[in-house]
């Protein structure tokens, strides 16, 4: 009886797990059959206080893009092939899709071409406009509010060689190839239509939506690459000696990329970013110093402004003088700065680092409105300075970068408004003192009204709002109006709008 019971209960256990087995394998059977949500790819790239960020409706819908290239750099050469997921969001619709070229900006010296074109699986014909930095792709039937188009294209960079002692932005110089903006990027579609102006040498270049990437690079083995966001795989290719790496990247504005045989790092963890600091060859104690730095900005301006949102943030040595620049997830700092220099090093570091707010998260139409990222970035120095150093500090650097400049162009008649496209400045010196300088000034006004805990709450409210989309002057104006309670039209009149004689 017991032995029989036993046996029972043996053979219903058996016909239990035989049970769970085919539910357990219909169950995934099920869970396989449904769609993967494509955000997934994405997240290793987030924080985790920030995964959500993937869920919300404006950014499942951001261009996504996936990129394969291979660099040649030795030859400066890169074939590549994407596909961009663009959906339109306005209620004009449109008959043509436009993607920028900058490596051709005659100041790159890049030359890229467009091999293929191919759009929603038919290939198109498409044509070069704006002094082939821009590539225009008409559509068949045009695309309404909420609609998709899927883009291939398949293209080739030439990168130009450049002296060492020149400030290189794009190209090899100093054992470093530069491949920033170094694929085809959609143009940004405003209510005046596709913007196609162009930057300055002396100013910014790249108006970008934010975008999600996924990108496969293969390059020599030799070599170092720097690049926003996450790798998520390596693989070595043992018969060509060079390496294919995938990265994925959460909302960021653009994919730059560096390759160096010459690139060092020093890694640190701050509350879960991976925090790098790359130094060429010899440069590894401004290397170092750079990553002090770098991390207490970070922190401040996290506190301050908003929560960082990447897994990754890296401060990068670049062939760039003694200047700095800004992409996503990366602050370049010019060799100069880490050979001589280095005074320098602290104030430009922490103005390339508020770029990740007013820039990377926050964007805007670098070409039209410089000041709105560039004064805002400038003035976000002081944060950091008063907090390390105290009040008087950030008190010196208003009165010497910024007051003691801008009043000298005053007293010669030389003020300008800063409310205008960079193309309106005549040298990079005014474009320094007008759009920085005054712009700088500006938001200092601004804070002396509202007083410190307002104007913080000003910025944040700013960022949370406008955080991974595209801002304009009037945005940022009704967001101070706003949270402050107070009219602020003559404020930005006076200091945005006019010059000191009316
Ligand atoms: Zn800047």
């Amino acid at each position: 009886m017991q032995r029989k019971q036993s046996r029972r209960i043996i053979g219903s256990f058996a016909a239990a797990i035989l049970l769970a087995a085919v539910l357990i394998f219909s169950l995934s059977t099920c869970r396989s059959k449904q769609p993967l949500d494509p955000m997934t790819a994405y997240r290793p790239d987030m924080r985790p206080e920030a995964i959500s960020d993937l869920d919300l409706a404006y950014v499942r819908q951001l261009p996504r893009y996936w990129i394969t290239f291979t660099v040649n750099y030795k030859d400066r050469l890169l074939r590549g092939e994407e596909v961009v997921r663009y959906i339109h969001r306005t209620d004009t619709p449109v008959r043509d899709i436009y993607f920028r070229l900058y490596p051709n900006l005659s100041y790159y010296g890049g030359s890229m071409e467009v091999n293929r074109a191919v759009l929603n699986g038919s290939v198109v014909s498409f044509d070069y406009s704006v002094d082939t930095t821009a590539l225009h792709i008409p559509l068949a039937t045009a695309l309404g509010n909420g609609e998709k188009a899927i883009i291939s294209l398949r293209y080739t960079l030439k990168a130009p060689a450049k002296p060492d002692n020149r400030y290189t932005l794009f190209g090899l110089s100093q054992s470093v190839l530069n491949l920033p903006l170094s694929y085809p990027i959609l143009a940004v579609y405003t209510p005046g239509g596709w913007a196609l102006n162009s930057g300055l040498p002396m100013g910014d270049t790249l108006f970008s939506e934010a975008a999600l990437y996924h990108v496969t690079a293969t390059y020599s083995r030799t070599l170092t690459a720097i690049h926003p966001g996450i790798a998520v795989a390596r693989k070595p290719m043992t018969s060509t000696g060079e390496v294919r790496e995938t990265y994925v990247t959460g909302p960021v504005r653009e994919f730059a990329f560096f390759l160096s045989p010459n690139y060092h790092f020093v890694e640190k963890n701050v509350d879960g970013v991976r925090f790098r600091s790359y130094y060429l060859t010899g440069d590894g104690i401004n290397g170092n110093i750079a990553s002090l730095y770098g991390m207490a900005v970070f922190r401040i301006y996290q506190k301050k402004f908003g929560f960082y949102p990447y897994r990754t943030m890296n401060v990068v040595e670049a062939p760039i003088t003694y200047r700095g620049m800004e992409y996503a997830n990366l602050a370049l700092l010019g060799t100069d700065l880490y050979r001589g220099k280095h005074a320098h090093q602290e104030f430009l570091l922490s103005h390339e680092m508020g770029h990740q707010w007013w820039y990377n998260m926050v964007g805007n139409d670098q070409v039209t409105y410089p000041w709105l990222d560039e004064g805002l970035t400038e003035y976000s120095t002081t944060a950091y300075f008063e907090e390390v150093y105290g009040r008087r500090r950030a008190e010196q650097i208003i009165h010497q970068r910024w007051e003691v400049p801008w009043q000298s162009l005053v007293q010669s008649g030389l003020d300008a408004i800063v409310n205008q496209p960079e193309s309106a400045f005549r040298t990079g010196s005014e474009y320094e003192t007008i759009v920085y300088g005054k712009g700088a000034l500006f938001f200092n006004a601004l804070r002396q009204q509202v007083g410190d805990e307002t104007y913080y709450r000003i910025l944040h409210t700013y960022w949370l709002r406008y955080k991974y989309k595209t801002a304009t002057p009037e945005d940022f104006l009704s967001v101070a109006e706003e949270v402050s309670g107070e009219n602020l039209h003559g404020l930005y009149r006076k200091w945005v709008l006019s010059t000191s004689s009316g």
